[in-house]
């Protein structure tokens, strides 16, 4: 039995003739903290569509934990422990950073549990552990509406992870952050890379460079190459696939 936490193998993705994915293998070792680059309609978020359950595959495998997820329903794939957090962030703006975070961590219990129940003392620590995580604790009594783009990420991250997935997928969490953001957005993926397994899609070099540990490049569905990110940078198939690249839209 492999001790990855997960496995995909010749994973292939048709849309109708064209190949999203393209026989693509890849793994992650549990605790790992990878990040996915890749040009513009290399594949990326297909590819997390796919492990998420919601792309099934055209042929291949995902193997998450030893269980492969073949014909596994969304909500089923989320409950096994993956977590994804989307581009923009989906958090209630009506709601204090604090109540944001409650709820999530009461969706487990019976309605009546969350309507009438108080908050057990596990659940008050497990919040006020994550308020620090995520850098929220002095504006924890907030309302989410006030928080900037960057605090609202690292809120929904919170979110995230109060779920304890083992699993969490990151779809470019800094684009259109601030440097101060992005610095503090990276920081808190590498505190929770020490005790999660993380993929992280992103466009920001900069970004990719302070996170890094072992980078992933794909391009035309398919894994060109891995390595540092030193490693990648300096190979001449990586040069010539973002040179010859159309101008990318993420600046
Ligand atoms: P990336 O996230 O790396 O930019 P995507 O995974 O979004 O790339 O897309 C990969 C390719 O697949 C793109 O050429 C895109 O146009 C195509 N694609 C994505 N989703 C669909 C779909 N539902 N139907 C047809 N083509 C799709
Ligand atoms: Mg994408």
């Amino acid at each position: 039995m492999s001790n990855k936490i997960l496995e995909i193998n010749d994973l292939t993705v048709d849309f109708d003739g064209f190949k999203a994915l393209n026989q693509l293998n890849f793994d992650l070792d549990p605790g790992e903290l990878r990040v996915i680059i890749g040009p513009n309609g290399a594949g990326k978020t297909t590819f997390l569509d796919v492990i998420t359950g919601k792309v099934q595959p055209t042929l291949g495998s995902v193997v998450f934990q030893g269980q492969n997820l073949r014909q596994t329903p969304e909500y089923k794939i989320a409950r096994l422990g993956i977590g994804r957090k989307f581009q923009t962030p989906r958090v209630y703006l009506n709601l204090t950073v604090r109540e944001n975070l409650d709820l999530v961590a009461n969706q487990r219990k019976s309605v009546f549990a969350t309507l009438w129940g108080r908050p057990t003392l596990e659940e008050k620590r497990n919040v006020a552990n994550l308020l620090e995580t995520i850098g929220l604790e002095a504006k924890a009594e907030m309302r989410a509406l006030f928080l900037s783009h960057g605090e609202k990420q690292r809120l929904e991250i919170g979110m995230l992870v109060i779920q304890s997935p083992d699993l969490l997928l990151v779809d470019e969490p800094v684009a259109g952050l601030t440097d101060e953001e992005t610095e503090n957005v990276g920081n808190l993926l590498m505190a929770l890379a020490e005790s999660h397994s993380i993929i992280v899609i992103e466009h920001d070099m900069e970004f990719v460079r302070q996170i890094a540990r072992k980078v992933t490049v794909l391009h035309q569905g398919s894994v060109l190459c891995e390595g540092s990110m030193d490693e990648v940078q300096n190979d001449p198939r990586v040069i010539e696939v973002y040179l010859g690249a159309a101008p990318d839209d993420h600046p």
